[in-house]
């Protein structure tokens, strides 16, 4: 399951909005349920201490007149009398038992029906009430034995009040007498109140203080590890990696060190042998590259790459006025030298020529071999004829010097050389009128160069 915002945070955010969410709902669940119970314990000390006070003026009062309604007993002093009664009355060993018939003045508690054993509603059943059927006083006060457990749970009024008949060990019954005490609910619920706020308070305060410490952990164990791998893939795809086919010794994925002993370690080590494998791939990917650009035998730019090449110069990089020379040079007779010396020898008479071609001419000299015994140059900015010339005065130096067996002749050429400035011109079109210059040489009986403006033709 995933959950989306429509509003953008950052996992740091979420996980943080996440745990406060999860502590304070622990929290508000603390709050009510330790409130709940301490409101059943409070209100059962009441009542037991009501009832307590309630029995013991009961005992108290036990005798000849015993049939007494006891309207409060509220003072502590008073409260410590009849329990001090109490205990004298239980001890002497008079009273047997305790019979107990409850009534609560407001009504909404219950009496205890000892023949049906279910609770009757006492304010119907009050006897000091007014509309109260007289002759149902005497079968309700007399002689009905009820447990003497409490059955209301309500507190709902501030008096409560206990009839007791009693019975003594010779089996004589007293006549039954009510009993009351009272106590405060407005003291009760000031307690409550306090108690509330107290734990509202501290569980909030424990809460805030647990999602602090669950945060501490989360962060160390996920939202850090994950932003340091985010920043590091990051940090690499930012990187020039293909294009540049540099390794990246700044790549963030290398220097990845993430410790913390479960899947997000082992998915840092993925992402560290992925770049591994990336770089492999660029690797080879370069090498593809390379490859296809080059003449595998001489090591020369290949057919393609020359194109490439002075196409793009020839479409945008001529500067006005600069002149450039475009030559195309075959090697004579060179079938004769595979015959003669076989092919081996002709490839490695084609790897010196490349070899000597390149060190002729710059750098930025554009030197290929077109297939079979053919080599194109291009001199971009060459600056002026002469130099042309005396760059094919060099390569027929050069090459004169190459010789397939250290008693044939050297090696003689037939180029066809085309200067050319601004003219608009295609690359085809270049290669072509050199084509026909070479083809001029090769029909004027070899060795040797001419050199032609484009605009002669
Ligand atoms: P020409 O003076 O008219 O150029 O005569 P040529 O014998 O040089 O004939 P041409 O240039 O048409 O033929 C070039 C020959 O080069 C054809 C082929 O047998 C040979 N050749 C082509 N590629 C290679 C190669 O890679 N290695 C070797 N050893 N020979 C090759
Ligand atoms: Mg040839």
């Amino acid at each position: 399951m995933t959950f989306k915002l429509k509003f953008p945070l950052s996992l740091n955010a979420r996980l943080t909005l996440l745990i406060l969410l999860m502590s304070l709902g622990m929290a508000i669940v603390l709050i009510f349920t330790g409130y709940k119970i301490y409101r059943v314990n409070t209100e059962n000390r009441y009542i037991d201490r009501g009832w307590r006070a309630a029995a013991a003026a009961a005992a108290l009062l036990s005798g000849e007149e015993a049939e007494v309604y006891l309207n409060t007993l509220s003072a502590d002093a008073r409260y410590q009398e009849v329990m001090k009664t109490l205990r004298v009355l239980l001890e002497s060993g008079d009273i047997d038992s305790l019979y107990i018939i409850r009534y609560v003045p407001e009504g909404s508690s219950f009496i205890f029906d000892a023949d049906t054993e279910s609770p009757l509603p006492m304010g119907y059943l009050d006897p000091w009430k007014e509309g109260f059927p007289e002759e149902d006083k005497p079968s309700l006060l007399e002689g009905r034995e009820v447990s003497p457990r409490i059955y209301d749970t309500n507190l709902v009024g501030q008096v409560l009040t206990v009839h007791y008949p009693l019975r003594y060990r010779d089996g004589r019954v007293a006549p039954g007498f009510y009993a009351g005490a009272d106590f405060s609910v407005e003291s009760l619920r000031r307690e409550w109140r306090q108690y509330f706020w107290n734990l509202a308070i501290i569980s909030l305060v424990v809460s805030m203080i647990f999602a602090f410490i669950h945060w501490f952990i989360v962060r160390r164990m996920v939202i850090n590890p994950i932003g340091t791998m985010a920043a590091a893939v990051r940090e690499y795809l930012a990187g020039d990696v293909i294009e540049g086919g540099i390794r990246p010794n700044i790549s963030g994925l290398t220097r990845l060190s993430i410790h913390t002993g479960d899947d997000l370690e082992r998915l840092a080590e993925s992402l560290k042998n992925m770049e591994n494998k990336t770089w492999d791939f660029i690797q080879s990917l370069n090498e593809a590259k390379r490859k296809a650009a080059i003449d595998a035998l001489t090591q020369l730019h290949n057919r393609e790459t020359f194109y490439n090449n002075v196409s793009v110069f020839l479409l945008h990089n001529r500067v006005p006025g600069h002149i450039h020379a475009y030559m195309m040079m075959d090697i004579d007779h060179f079938k004769l030298i595979n015959d003669t010396f076989g092919h081996s020898a002709g490839d490695d008479i084609l790897k010196r020529c490349a070899l000597a071609l390149s060190r002729i001419f710059r750098r930025s000299d554009e030197v290929a071999r077109m297939g079979g015994d053919e080599f194109t140059i291009f001199c971009p900015n060459v600056g002026t004829e002469e130099l042309v010339k005396q760059k094919a005065d060099q390569i027929k130096e050069t090459f004169s010097k190459i010789k397939p067996h250290p008693d044939s002749p050297g090696i003689t050429t037939s180029a066809g050389i085309v200067m050319l400035s601004d003219e608009p011109i295609a690359y085809e079109e270049l290669f072509g009128r050199a084509d026909t210059v070479l083809y001029q040489v090769k029909m004027s009986g070899r060795n040797g160069y001419k050199i032609v403006s484009l605009a002669d033709f």
